[in-house]
């Protein structure tokens, strides 16, 4: 069996087919950059990291493009109100460009820690402000956009699939709208591609005049066309991005082009903290940072967000937390044991002892892979051959064979410490340590602290004594 994905778009599992043989273009929504990433976003991050992962194992040309959104994102996503970024720029007396760009460079930090690789591009909204403005001008030309007063909204009436991801019918939206009427639509539920506010701090004249900024959803189908086309096999995003986000996008990139936009949509369920919703009152909104001062390394955060199964809710606690490190700590020993039987140490003696056993995990993981990402069904594989392990069934060969899987396995989980990523690592944490240390001699004190806070979200203590600097992993 092959590769089958739970596509949002029809809402059933189907066989994966790309849409050129060996390549994948896929599109993942990113980060609005006013705040830290906290760990909600993450699981939909690492999500899109574990799609692109199994879909590399399965040999696939993937180019993954995740989209940095630094301007239009309005406060709960709403048709009126606030840019998310300006009204973080206003609360803490800062400029929005540079909110947008601290919080993208944080964003790229918090990924390194938790391994995940880096896309292909990380397109930004204020970059593509052309892009939009050539669909948004071709939606006006095709009568699926219309302009009153310096605004643009996208008519809903016109595009007759609206609703096909959602399942929200228009009729519906209208009775049920709790957006105070806005004069200038022709129906309520129509959006905004293009708007206009001499309040904005963000900008751009265009030929719909001063002060206009995009609407957030035209920013995706326009990064979307330019670095992957008209057609792509796959977008994903949190479930939250289904409507209006995600229905937005495809009545624009459809309308546009005149063809299908995604073949594939996924969406990532929501994470929860502690039973319920993360929340500032609540003082649970984690960020990486906060697992690390908890005294966890990030692995052990990649792995709580990757165990459950994408499509259900997962719910963090501490307990879990607890609960990943004794699990990885066990998938490093079962590393290790296995490297000493490999090496003649101990393990079955007959010959070929427990290559079946080996097969057999490999199948059932691939088989739990290939079912829609099924995480939970292929770590019960490898537990599973931990235990033979632990009973010593494997012998050299098969012990050989073993550790090749655990290698697959962790290209595509990224979270077991093998003896090649842990040299890996220590080299760059000894290079890190080095350009601190040169940082200090030139007493460049800002880079200095900052090599000492990435070292940190690494999970690496630092000591600086009389006899110079050592390092070890908290
Ligand atoms: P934002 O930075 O608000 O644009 O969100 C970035 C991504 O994180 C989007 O794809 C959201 O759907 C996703 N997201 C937000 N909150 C959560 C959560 N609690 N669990 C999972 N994904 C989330
Ligand atoms: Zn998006």
């Amino acid at each position: 069996m092959g590769f089958e994905i739970y596509n949002s778009l029809g809402k059933q599992k189907e066989a994966f087919r790309p849409i050129e043989a060996g390549k994948v273009r896929m599109y993942n929504c990113g980060p609005t950059v006013y705040g830290r990433a906290h760990i909600g976003n993450l699981r939909s991050f690492l999500f899109a990291d574990l799609l692109r992962r199994w879909l590399e194992h399965l040999g696939y040309d993937v180019k993954q493009v995740m989209n940095i959104t630094d301007v239009g994102h309005l406060v709960a996503d709403e048709e009126e109100g606030e840019d998310k970024i300006e009204a973080q720029a206003k609360r803490s007396g800062t400029d929005p460009w540079k909110i947008a760009r601290a919080h993208e460079a944080q964003f790229h930090e918090d990924l390194a820690a938790l391994g995940v690789r880096k896309a292909s591009v990380y397109p930004r909204a204020t970059d593509h402000i052309e892009e939009m403005l050539e669909m948004i001008a071709a939606l006006i030309e095709k009568g699926y956009a219309y302009e009153v007063d310096g605004n643009v909204y996208f008519d809903v009436s016109r595009f007759e699939r609206y609703g096909k991801l959602s399942g929200n019918r228009v009729e519906d939206l209208d009775a049920g709208a709790r957006i105070e009427v806005n004069e200038e639509k022709r129906h309520p539920a129509d959006f905004a591609l293009w708007k206009h506010d001499a309040a904005h701090l963000m900008k751009w004249d265009t030929r719909f005049g001063p002060d206009g900024f995009p609407g957030w959803h035209i920013e995706c189908s326009a990064m979307a066309r330019k670095h992957l086309g008209d057609h792509i096999d796959i977008h994903t995003g949190g479930e939250d991005n289904v409507f209006p986000h995600h229905e937005c996008e495809i009545a624009q990139s459809e309308s546009f082009s005149g063809g299908p936009f995604a073949n594939y949509w996924m969406h990532a369920k929501f994470l929860q903290v502690d039973g319920g919703k993360m929340s500032k009152s609540l003082g649970n909104v984690y960020t990486v940072q906060d697992v690390v001062d908890h005294g966890y390394e990030p692995r052990a955060l990649r792995f709580t967000l990757l165990r459950g199964h994408y499509r259900q809710p997962l719910n963090f606690t501490w307990g879990i937390m607890e609960d990943s490190k004794k699990a990885l700590d066990g998938l490093d020993r079962l590393y290790e044991k296995l490297t000493a039987v490999a090496a003649g140490e101990g393990g079955a003696t007959e010959a070929g002892a427990g290559a079946e056993l080996v097969a057999k995990a490999r199948e059932e993981f691939e088989a739990g892979m290939n079912d829609d990402l099924n995480v939970p069904r292929g770590l019960a594989a490898i537990f599973g051959l931990r235990g033979e392990v632990n009973e010593d069934r494997l012998g050299r060969d098969a012990a050989a064979d073993a550790l090749h899987f655990l290698d697959e396995v962790n290209d595509v989980l990224g979270v077991i410490r093998t003896e090649r990523e842990a040299g890996e690592d220590d080299a760059e944490i000894d290079a890190l340590i080095a350009a601190r240390k040169q940082a200090r001699a030139d007493k460049n004190w800002a880079e200095s602290d900052r090599i000492r806070d990435e070292l940190d979200a690494r999970g690496i203590l630092v000591e600086d004594g009389a006899a110079g600097t050592t390092w070890r992993r908290k």
